[in-house]
């Protein structure tokens, strides 16, 4: 089982690439999509938890891997990933493998998470690298080090133990962020092939970040 988190306002063909090719490179039958409620290291989201929550839900409705987990949404208050890490942990059992999947640039900034240590006694860590990225190279030495006892360089490693390994997936990454398409949008340019059609339509029926155009 493996966890992409984030905040997903909105979501995009940047992340659904992504949450393919883990499957892929991890062997998965489903990625669980996991929007946050209230992301602690940034500023309130432009669109509500809710509509968040449904665009994912649009964009992973016909994907057939995609299953969307509103669990930090329900929980509210700040969407910290141990606690959704638990709680899915208690769901699954101990034994069954866990998988944290994180951007490199979330990774560099593990340091900040509320109880990071904690992370690895939970789940594994999948780093996504992006093309020419060393990931090592822009780490503190602590994490660093955490990188150096922790890797496996095989993927499929993961699956023979619940948790505690990281590895680096070098994958497509598509050059797009949820930053970006709400610039795009409050400029009134189009966003179109960016994300999903139907999410698109969403954005626009429910005017989120002052969209005009599609
Ligand atoms: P923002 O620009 O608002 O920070 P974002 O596009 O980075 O948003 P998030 O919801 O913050 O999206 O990201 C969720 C996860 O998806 C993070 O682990 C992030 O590293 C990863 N991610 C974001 N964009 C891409 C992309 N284009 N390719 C691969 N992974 C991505």
């Amino acid at each position: 089982m493996a966890v992409f988190g984030g905040t997903f306002d909105p979501v995009h063909y940047g992340h659904l690439r992504s949450a393919v090719e883990v499957r892929d490179a991890l062997q998965l039958q489903t990625v669980k999509l996991v929007p946050s409620y209230q992301p602690p290291h940034r500023e309130a989201p432009g669109s509500s938890a809710e509509q968040r929550l449904d665009m994912v839900r649009i964009a992973a409705r016909e994907s057939g891997f995609l299953e969307v987990d509103d669990r930090e949404i329900r929980r509210g208050g700040k969407s910290f990933m141990i606690d959704t890490l638990r709680s899915i942990r208690r769901d699954i059992g101990d034994a069954a493998p866990l998988v944290l999947v994180l951007g490199d640039d979330a990774f560099a900034l593990l340091e900040t998470w509320h109880e990071w240590r904690s992370l690895l006694e939970v789940a594994h860590i999948a780093v996504l690298a992006r093309p020419g990225s060393h990931v090592d190279e822009n780490l503190s030495t602590e994490l660093a080090n955490l990188v150096s006892r922790r890797l496996v360089e095989r993927p499929l490693c993961l699956h023979s133990k619940p948790g505690g390994q990281i590895c680096i997936l070098r994958l497509t990454q598509l050059d797009i962020s949820s930053t970006r398409i709400r610039e795009m949008l409050g400029k009134g340019e189009s966003v179109a092939y960016l994300m999903p059609s139907e999410v698109l339509t969403y954005i626009t029926e429910h005017g989120l970040y002052a969209s005009t155009s599609t």
